[in-house]
């Protein structure tokens, strides 16, 4: 582990506990060469599991992509990095507790969806729109009289 002040590979542990999502450790770590100290996560992997696309091509799941995608529905809306990365998180955990090695992206798509919605309505329509490919006005509409009901 690289030392983010002074890249110095050398750091020792001083602290481990696991982080309140139970799925991860949080490390203190102090640098052997400048002290400096810093924190890392490392993440409990389970087995892949992959995405299958619209077009029937399979990816593995990648919870940063979620993340990405929803940010860009925040666009200059008032949220927290940290609610974006717990939406992810619950995504990731729900995927993992179906026990699947697949899972459809329209399936993920309605997960993060369902999150959403209770966060931000502005970001909502703007992941549907885009995630849901909705090509079809009514449908959109549909979605639109929903967020307005
Ligand atoms: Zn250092």
């Amino acid at each position: 582990m690289k030392c983010p002040f002074c890249a110095n590979q050398d750091t020792s542990v001083l602290e481990s506990r696991v982080a309140e999502d139970g799925q991860s450790l949080r490390r203190r770590r102090e640098c052997a060469k400048c002290q400096k100290r810093f924190t890392t996560f490392e993440r409990i992997e389970g087995p892949t599991v992959f995405v299958v696309k619209r077009d029937g091509s399979r990816q593995p799941f990648d919870r940063e992509k979620i993340v990405r995608g929803v940010i860009k529905s925040f666009d200059k809306r008032p949220v927290s990095i940290d609610q974006v990365t717990q939406l992810a998180d619950e995504v990731e955990r729900e995927v993992r507790r179906k026990e699947v090695s697949e899972v459809a992206s329209k399936v993920i798509g309605k997960m993060v969806l369902k999150k959403l919605r209770n966060i931000d309505k502005v970001a909502w329509l703007r992941f549907a729109s885009v995630y849901l490919e909705l090509s079809d006005v009514a449908e959109f509409e549909k979605l639109i009289e929903k967020v307005t009901n």
